[in-house]
């Protein structure tokens, strides 16, 4: 087979002769690696240069050393794995990383920690499209284009292994005094921002993402969903089960991305008060205004919101590990289904019954549907079953950057929205006018679900809770989305609405005092309240239910 004909020729760009460099491997990973510290890493050196003085020679001293200890972490992270054969694409994927990541967290602000890195690996292809914006193309044009342009222009010296492995060494070695000599010169300031701002190291890229994808791999390799841990083994149903005549039909709610200060009445960019719930309020809900989420992603919400060790006691390997408030429910007897309409359950109804609705065109795009969809046969399912019944229905919510996606043309009340995924298109009156569209879908779709329920309530004592995942950021302070860590997460990505309807079959049953219920919602709550409040809502006795986490016993009389 004869080669390819422009194998040997050398490279032109209309008419350019691009230069050729004949270079040994370690000035290759010295380049890239600067390349790295002085083009890729604009949200670390923001962060960390915020209040200093440009003038000072102390914050000049602090750019060097830091600057020196990025550059060797580097080199040492590529020179440790690569031979002469795997340095350039393995080189290629770091700066295709650095590129990629560079862009997310200049334009959203974002952290690239073990949760961000699980959260992308578990996108969906719709979900990853949306964040793929023409904006994108340029960023990658020239971060990733010309680097690897560069790449390809490069040759590598052939050396004998001996001399080679010898030279490796070496250089590992110069880059580990260089690091340590950087550390040194910047060690008082470095300490001093490790103690108040860890989470900055999270912006170093591409090592944030190579270690937060070595952490997750590590994480996921000792997690053995097979086995999980049993919890509430002595699950049974309580002493107001004794004289109920009907069954209990409970809808828990899961909502996404939805935050609390935007949720009911409050003022909109325009100044003027607006409201996203009116709805839900014509059907007198008690609202929970205090209620703050347990993490700042779906992969990290989700899990915890259904697990015993909650916020307060969080450790996520336990968490995957463990079964979930679900199969506490099966345990006590109730028939329990999951609808999605999102990307799964996340392990927490693993083994138990899960349902996604058939698309269809009214509510469907071809690669998601309008939350509506979740409703399809709903009062088919309740007829056919005899029995307690626990539906939960992981909603798409508000999921971002698309908010203009997430309700159908009749709820584009709060107007010019933002209409495309590209929030950097959008000024940010317009990106919260989509968003609260979206909200007053939200809305819409729970009072539809109410009205589900009172239908069923001949059959059935009926209750609804809805609470969101987690919050998001709107633009406030530059940040967009979600997934900051916790520890320095913005209200507007903790804070979620939180919201209980009962049927007066429900209340009675349940020996629950409604108005008690209304008081109680204005305190301070939580995700960790959700495990313990449902196994109280549905009176379900075990010995880790903790009446303290309850948030319905004070009402129950
Ligand atoms: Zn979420």
């Amino acid at each position: 087979m004869n080669p390819p004909a422009f194998a040997a020729a050398p490279v032109r760009l209309s008419g350019l002769r691009l230069p050729r460099f004949t270079w040994n491997q370690e000035t290759l990973l010295l380049a890239a690696s600067l390349w790295f510290t002085l083009a890729c890493n604009g949200s670390f050196w923001d962060a960390v240069l915020q209040g200093r003085n440009p003038a000072s020679p102390g914050t000049w001293r602090f750019l060097a050393g830091t600057g020196l200890l990025i550059t060797a972490l580097h080199f040492i992270l590529a020179a440790l794995p690569a031979c002469r054969r795997s340095l350039k694409p393995l080189l290629a994927l770091l700066l295709a990383l650095a590129a990629a990541t560079g862009f997310y967290m200049h334009k959203f602000g974002i952290y690239v920690d073990p949760d961000m890195v699980r959260n992308v690996l578990r996108t969906d292809p719709a979900e990853a499209r949306e964040l793929l914006t023409p904006d994108l193309l340029w960023h990658l044009l020239l971060y990733l284009g010309l680097p690897l342009l560069f790449l390809s222009r490069v040759e590598l010296l052939p050396r004998r292994p001996g001399p080679a492995l010898l030279r490796r060494g070496l250089s590992l070695l110069a880059a580990l005094l260089l690091g340590a000599g950087g550390l040194a010169l910047a060690s008082q300031d470095l300490a001093a921002l490790m103690r108040n701002h860890k989470e900055v190291r999270y912006l170093i890229t591409p090592g944030n993402v190579v270690y937060s994808l070595a952490r997750t791999w590590s994480r996921d390799a000792r997690a053995s969903p097979a086995a999980r841990q049993v919890i509430a083994p002595d699950a049974t149903l309580g002493g107001t089960w004794a004289g109920r005549r009907k069954p209990v039909l409970f809808v828990l709610v899961l909502g996404e991305t939805a935050r609390a200060a935007n949720w009911g009445t409050h003022p909109g960019p325009d100044g003027r008060l607006r409201d996203t719930a009116p709805e839900t309020t014509a059907r007198n809900v008690i609202r929970f205004t205090d209620v703050r989420s347990c993490g700042t992603s779906t992969e990290v919400s989700l899990p915890c919101m259904f697990s015993l060790q909650g916020r307060r006691h969080y450790d996520e390997a336990a968490i995957r590990n463990s079964e979930s408030l679900l199969h506490v429910l099966a345990r006590a007897g109730f028939r329990v289904v999951w609808r999605d309409n999102q990307a799964g359950c996340k392990g927490v109804c693993a083994g138990l019954e899960q349902q996604r609705p058939e698309p269809r065109p009214e509510l469907c795009d071809g690669e998601r549907c309008l939350d509506e969809i979740l409703l399809d046969g709903l009062p088919r399912l309740a007829a056919d079953h005899q029995g307690n019944l626990v539906l939960v229905l992981h909603q798409l919510g508000n999921h971002g950057p698309a908010y203009h996606k997430r309700y159908p043309e009749s709820f584009r009340r709060f107007g010019p929205g933002c209409d495309t995924a590209d929030l950097s298109q959008c000024s940010q009156e317009r990106i919260i006018n989509s968003y609260d569209n979206a909200l007053l879908y939200t809305d819409h779709f729970l009072a539809r679900t109410i009205d589900l329920l009172k239908a069923q309530e001949d059959r059935y004592d009926t209750a609804l809770l809805y609470v969101s995942d987690h919050g998001e950021s709107l633009g406030e302070n530059g940040l967009y989305l979600h997934g900051i860590p916790y520890a320095i997460a913005p209200r507007e990505q903790t804070q979620v609405p939180m919201l209980l309807w009962l049927s007066p079959g429900f209340s009675r049953s349940a020996s629950l005092d409604a108005g008690c219920l209304r008081q109680a919602a204005a305190g301070p709550a939580s995700h960790d309240h959700l495990f313990h409040s449902i196994l109280g809502l549905l009176d379900v006795q075990t010995r880790d239910r903790d009446t303290q986490l309850d948030l319905t016993a004070p009402c129950r009389s």
